[in-house]
């Protein structure tokens, strides 16, 4: 592992000719690991209900949005919309509500999420490793928690109210979801919170860790930058594109069989481009607001974060297979073990 201090170098050194040669390394270890396949999910938003107020995000408690919980009928409906597109590779998310969407809840979901996905992954609250083993059982196999910044100082300052103020409750969740079972867990950091090196650091060191402790676990980063919520901007990132490009080269090089995510926070040309370096998991045809895809016309939905890739998911296969990319809908399936 490398140091802070050569984390730093990396990091800080803005040379064109040291910035290309990261991403030529990037490019072939991500090759040498990953071939051109490039997995594709989307993501499902089922409630917008939050008690905790995080001062970046178009949810949290005190911003006066209409709050949303789909119930049964209407996220099959949604479901059913991404299935149609293809996808079988999903992402559950909700506010932080333990009261509007309790275990029982994320259960009934999971349950129903199977039918039509192969992969259900959840980004919801953070919870106890018995409560993640009933999830598993319900279906969930990948467990998704950004730390946001591991800066204690900075994430009390951004994290004014709520179950998410426990910066140790969550920085333990990915360890109680791999006890669980959990088959994927994807850690990040919000870019644009705290202090990048520090973060990029610090989020590295989780990562060894867990690695190291639960080494069947299949792992995957983000680095989503802080958005505008209809295009109000609640914080601002700093981290420029070059910058960003070095924290995902950096990430290959020093992880080269961990997947690296990318939303559609992120721009199509930067997007495309960085598909030829580091990324091996894309979200496609996406939508961050609760029942965005068949329920809410557009001027009525109240999104998480602003898109800014809204290509549709036949568009992102037909542009994967263009520039001779997999698009890979699922490479896993349960086996059912009946006699
Ligand atoms: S980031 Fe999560 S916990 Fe924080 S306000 Fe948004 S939805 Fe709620």
């Amino acid at each position: 592992m490398m140091t802070y201090g050569q984390i730093k170098e990396i990091l800080d050194d803005r040379s064109p000719q040291s910035i290309e040669a990261l991403a030529h390394k990037a490019a072939q270890t991500t090759r040498q690991y990953f071939g051109r396949a490039i997995s594709l999910y989307s993501p499902l938003y089922l409630s917008n209900f939050c008690s905790s107020h995080c001062t970046y995000c178009g949810f949290h408690s005190r911003h006066n949005i209409q709050r949303i919980r789909l119930e049964p009928g209407q996220y099959r409906r949604e479901m059913q919309f991404i299935h149609a597109q293809g996808i079988r590779n999903i992402l559950m998310l909700t506010g932080e509500s333990y009261k509007h969407t309790p275990l029982s809840y994320l259960k009934e979901a999971a349950g129903i999420a199977s039918e039509y996905f192969q992969g259900v992954s959840l980004e919801v609250h953070p919870m106890r490793a018995d409560e993640y083993k009933e999830l598993f059982a319900a279906g969930v196999d990948g467990i998704t928690v950004y730390q946001e910044t591991y800066d204690r100082k900075r994430y009390a300052e951004v994290h004014l109210a709520g179950y998410k103020k426990d910066y140790d409750f969550r920085y333990d969740t990915p360890r109680r979801a791999a006890e669980a079972g959990m088959r994927q867990i994807s850690l990040g950091v919000l870019l644009g919170l705290g202090n990048v090196v520090d973060d990029v650091y610090a989020l590295y060191q989780h990562l060894r860790q867990l690695e190291k402790d639960f080494p069947g676990v299949e792992y995957s980063v983000s680095f989503p930058r802080l958005r505008t919520v209809k295009s109000e901007t609640l914080a601002s990132c700093d981290v420029d594109d070059v910058q960003f490009v070095q924290i995902l080269c950096l990430t290959r090089l020093l992880f080269p069989r961990v997947g690296i995510n990318l939303s559609t926070r992120e721009a199509p040309r930067l997007r495309d481009h960085l598909l030829e370096i580091a990324i091996t998991r894309i979200s496609a045809g996406s939508n961050t607001s609760v029942g965005g895809y068949t329920l809410l016309e557009q001027e009525k939905q109240d999104p998480q974060f602003d898109i800014k890739d809204e290509r549709s998911v036949d568009e992102i296969v037909k542009l994967l297979k263009a520039r001779n990319f997999d698009p890979v809908f699922t490479d896993w399936r349960h086996i059912e073990n009946r006699p």
